[in-house]
């Protein structure tokens, strides 16, 4: 098997078209390509510029260097997750399915609950983030995070299980600043199944 020594920018599950009208082709087409792509290109430049200073002694900024790794990283394996935990609304059913609907239940009290919640999150992020729904294996809760940038106030260990992009670049040729309605229609194109599976597969 050939190792991927590199990132490489995932496929969409869906085409570009495919979560209108709560996200437009445009939009979508450009947050895969340009702003997912150059998280993708600085991860890989950074660890090739990393490769030539370990193979030819070179002197680096490590600081600087992790600071803009993690950064790009971050940026990549969010976006991929994110993509993954979106569909089609014609294929969106609204309810987390078996074990992930109980949890929620459990822990929230009510899935508008949850939703209410994961909203207000997301809404209040400061700046660039993410919100995301994640999980301690710990002490078998499902947690609520909001993530600053790509990399800040990620708890180490925590399984995620989605995540919302919040980015103005995520949302500003649909919605312009109405971060609120963005978040409010993410749930129209959400991915329950995948998530779903992706909690399974921590428990099983
Ligand atoms: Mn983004």
């Amino acid at each position: 098997m050939e190792v991927q020594k590199f990132y490489v920018l995932p496929k969409l599950p869906y085409d570009y078209k495919g979560l209108e009208p709560f996200m437009s082709e445009e939009q979508l087409r450009i947050h895969h390509t340009k702003h997912h792509q150059a998280y993708v290109n600085g991860a890989n430049n950074i660890l090739q510029k990393l490769d030539k200073a370990h193979k030819e002694g070179l002197e680096i900024d490590i600081k600087a260097t992790l600071k803009e790794l993690s950064w790009n990283i971050g940026g990549h394996l969010l976006h991929s997750l994110f993509w993954e935990n979106l569909a089609p609304p014609s294929t969106n059913t609204k309810m987390p399915g078996g074990l992930l609907g109980d949890v929620i239940v459990k822990e929230f009290g009510s899935l508008e609950r949850f939703k209410k919640e994961f909203s207000q999150a997301a809404i209040s992020v400061e700046g660039s983030g993410w919100a995301a729904l994640t999980y301690c294996m710990q002490t078998s809760r499902p947690l609520i995070m909001q993530i600053e940038k790509h990399n800040t106030n990620v708890y180490p260990m925590f399984r995620i299980l989605m995540v919302l992009d919040v980015f103005e670049h995520a949302y500003y040729i649909d919605y312009k600043n109405d971060r609120a309605k963005f978040v409010e229609n993410f749930w129209n194109i959400i991915n329950w199944d995948t998530i779903a599976k992706r909690f399974e597969e921590l428990v099983k």
